[in-house]
C-alpha cells in the first residue's frame, strides 16, 4: 500500500509515520529526513540548506530526484509511506505519473488535523528537545504558512480521487494511532 500523509509541521506526522510503517512493514519516507542529510552533501546540500533553514521548501525537482532514487531500492515495491512528500501540487503530480508509469497509485491520504496554537507550542517544545536548526519562532511561521498555501491544495487533489482519510490529532498519540490503523485496516480489506 502507498500511503501519503499530510499534515502541517507539528502535527505528529513522523510519531504516527513511525508506528504505521512498523504495523504495515513497509518504509517509511521522510523528504524532511532526507533532505537533512543530503545538507552535508556539497554543491546540493548548499542549495538545501538555503530553502529549509529558512522555513520554505526545497525545489520540486530536487525533492523529485531524491524520491524517486528512493523508490528504485527494492524494499518499496510492496509499498510504503511518505512522510511530508508531496508537499506541492507539481510534486503530486509528478508523483502520480511515476506511479503509474510503474502500475500504482497513492491509496490512502492521511489528512492529519491539529489547531494552529497546538502546532506552535507542539514545535516550540520540538525546539528545546531536538535543536533543530528550522524550531524557531520565525521559521515556525514561515513553515505554517507554506503548508497552507501550498501543501493545503493537495487535499483538494487527492479528495477528487476519493482517497483522503481526515484524522483529528489533537488526542492522544495513541488514540490517533488506533484511528489512523482501523481506517487503513478499512481501505485495504475494501
Ligand atoms: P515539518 O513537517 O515539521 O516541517 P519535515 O522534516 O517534514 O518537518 O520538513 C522540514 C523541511 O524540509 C521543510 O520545512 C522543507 O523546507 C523541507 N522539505 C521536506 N519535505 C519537502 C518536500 N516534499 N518538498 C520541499 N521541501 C521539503
Amino acid at each position: 500500500m502507498r500511503i501519503v500523509f499530510i499534515g502541517p509541521p507539528g502535527a505528529g506526522k513522523g510519531t504516527q509515520c513511525k508506528r504505521l510503517a512498523e504495523y504495515l512493514k513497509v518504509p517509511h519516507l521522510s523528504t524532511g529526513e532526507m533532505l537533512r542529510s543530503a545538507r552535508s552533501e556539497g554543491e546540493l546540500g548548499c542549495l538545501v540548506a538555503r530553502y529549509i533553514d529558512v522555513g520554505q521548501l526545497a525545489p520540486d525537482d530536487v525533492v523529485m530526484q531524491i524520491v524517486k532514487k528512493r523508490l528504485e531500492a527494492g524494499d518499496c515495491r510492496a509499498g510504503c509511506l511518505f512522510d511530508g512528500f508531496p508537499r506541492t501540487l507539481v510534486q503530486a503530480r509528478l508523483l502520480d505519473e511515476h506511479l503509474a508509469h510503474c502500475g500504482g497509485r497513492v491509496e490512502v491520504v492521511l489528512d492529519l488535523r491539529v489547531k494552529q496554537d497546538e502546532l506552535v507550542s507542539r514545535m516550540l517544545k520540538r525546539a528545546q528537545l531536538e535543536n533543530r536548526a528550522d524550531d524557531t519562532a520565525e521559521t515556525i511561521q514561515a513553515r505554517l504558512e507554506v503548508f497552507h498555501t501550498q501543501t493545503a491544495p493537495l487535499l483538494d487533489y487527492y479528495g477528487a480521487q476519493g482517497v483522503v482519510e481526515r484524522i483529528d490529532g489533537m488526542r492522544s498519540p495513541e488514540a490517533v494511532f488506533e484511528d489512523i490503523r482501523s481506517r487503513v485496516d478499512r481501505r485495504r480489506e475494501g
